[in-house]
């Protein structure tokens, strides 16, 4: 046993190549990912039923793709609505600027913003299990300790959530990134005959006595977040009379406090093999105003089921946290901005002086999957997501793919898949794509 308690043997065959702590989004598309590439798999999950009240309801296109990836693509269609996008407005309402346009035509085969209700997407991706004969899932069961899930499994990834076991056993701490808000999380449900004018589009209040967001979501769920002063009581139907919604229009699905966060934690892998892994809110924590927090943890999520897969994976588990790490980084730092963005717009209003507006990149929509953590070392597209013409991602599966102009592509002595699809090839003759999408290498 090493010094963290984690089973050092090495030698003989465990019953499962992973384990997995936690089924919430990031455990479970992880989970789906594993069982695709035909991994022993064995998921521990201390509650029986999914978390019941919605936390995540915005996704991008990336992480619609993951979870095409897993299988989802059309039942996908039921449960996310395309967002318009997101404004910031003063306390009357007045548009200050926005980031729009994401109907357009999908780069990645999605389109580049959605919003949806967490519970419809964690039946999705629970009931997605059921197929695979090779992962188990023991619901209302607590993991053990290190040492058995050792003895259980090669590799243990613990998505535990933010108050993270597994992280607190391999005796990880957390670098705080400067981020700490009370703020009221409120959702309610409207009547289908709601005679109520809500903003089509996310909406974040520049206001100095209640900075606030607004999400319209999907089908007749709506979501509100109010920023409270410290200790505060929390008194949402009030909150909501400003809005127009009372009990004769909308049901309250709930109320919650949160302290919103920007955390992440010093190292992502750990244990004397090195075989302990975080992924998901367990590795980091973001406030929630760029809608984030889970796509993050899908990201570790496709990050990691390949590498996991593979036979030299010791040695490629090393560029999970080289390659997520800065882009969480990033992520989260947008995220602080734009919170931050409710208080300056605010103030600037209050002084009547200029706008400290973002940069037009930060509203470019092909910013999350082209950032700094996923440079892998080359030119333009290296590091980039393959685009995703209709039919692609069928096609490429879950394996290494060349993506290429012509049938005649080959690669002597490699026994890589050859898929044609011209329009993805940002004009070279052939792309080296990655099980999770990225772009290695460029042929021509
Ligand atoms: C108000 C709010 C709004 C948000 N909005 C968005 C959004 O729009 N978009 C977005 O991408 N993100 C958003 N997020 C963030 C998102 O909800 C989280 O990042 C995401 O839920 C984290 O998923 P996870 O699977 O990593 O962790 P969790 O969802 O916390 O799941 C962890 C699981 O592990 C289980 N577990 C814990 N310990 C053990 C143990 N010892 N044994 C067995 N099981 C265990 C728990 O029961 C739980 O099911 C929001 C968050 C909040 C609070």
């Amino acid at each position: 046993m090493g010094h963290d308690g984690v089973g050092d043997a090495g030698t003989g065959v465990r019953p499962y190549d992973v384990a997995i702590v936690g089924l919430g989004p990031t455990g479970a598309v992880l989970a789906n990912l594993c069982g695709l590439h035909g991994l022993r798999t064995v998921v521990f999950e201390r509650s029986t039923d999914p978390f019941a009240q919605p936390r995540a309801c915005h996704l991008d296109a990336e992480v619609a793709r993951v979870l095409a990836q897993c299988g989802f693509a059309s039942e996908l269609h039921d449960v996310l609505t395309i967002s318009a996008g997101m404004e910031f407005v003063d306390a009357c309402g007045r548009r200050l600027f926005t980031f729009e346009g994401f109907e357009r035509a999908p780069l990645l085969g999605w389109h580049e913003d959605y919003v949806f209700v967490q519970p419809e997407l964690d039946a999705l991706t629970r009931r997605g299990l059921e197929r695979f004969a090779h992962v188990q899932v023991l619901l209302g069961t607590e993991a053990p300790g290190l040492g058995e899930l050792g003895e259980l499994a090669e590799w243990i990834v613990g998505c535990d959530g933010a108050s993270s076991t597994i992280r607190t056993l391999l005796g990880v701490g957390l670098v705080d990134l400067g981020f700490d808000q009370e703020w009221l999380v409120v959702d309610v449900s409207l009547h289908e005959d709601a005679e109520v004018a809500l903003p089509g589009i996310i909406r974040q209040v520049c206001d100095q006595a209640r900075p606030t967001t607004f999400v319209p979501s999907h089908g007749w769920h709506r979501r509100w977040e109010f920023r409270l002063e410290s200790d505060e009581p929390a008194k949402p139907w009030d909150l909501l009379g400003g809005w127009g919604v009372t009990p004769d229009n909308a049901d309250m699905v709930r109320a919650s406090k949160y302290r919103f966060h920007a955390l992440v934690a010093d190292r992502w892998r750990g244990g004397p093999r090195g075989r302990v892994l975080l992924a998901g809110d367990a590795a980091h924590q973001m406030p929630p105003f760029m809608g984030q927090g889970m796509c993050s943890g899908i990201r570790d999520a496709a990050s990691l089921a390949w590498r996991l897969a593979a036979p030299d994976a010791a040695d490629l588990i090393d560029d999970y946290e080289r390659e997520r790490r800065p882009h969480v980084e990033s992520v989260t730092a947008m995220s602080i901005q734009a919170g931050r963005l409710l208080d300056d717009l605010a103030a600037d209003l209050a002084a009547s002086r200029p706008l400290r507006l973002p940069e037009p990149d930060a509203a470019d929509p092909t910013r999350w999957s082209r950032l700094p953590g996923l440079d892998l070392g080359g030119a333009f597209p290296i590091g980039h997501q393959v685009p995703g013409p209709p039919g692609l991602d069928q096609r490429l599966g879950i394996g290494w793919a060349w993506v290429a102009t012509d049938p005649d592509f080959t690669v002597e002595g490699d026994s890589i898949q050859v898929v044609v699809e011209p329009a993805a090839t940002y004009g070279h003759r052939a792309l080296l794509v990655r099980p999770d999408r990225y772009i290695a290498a460029v042929a021509g």
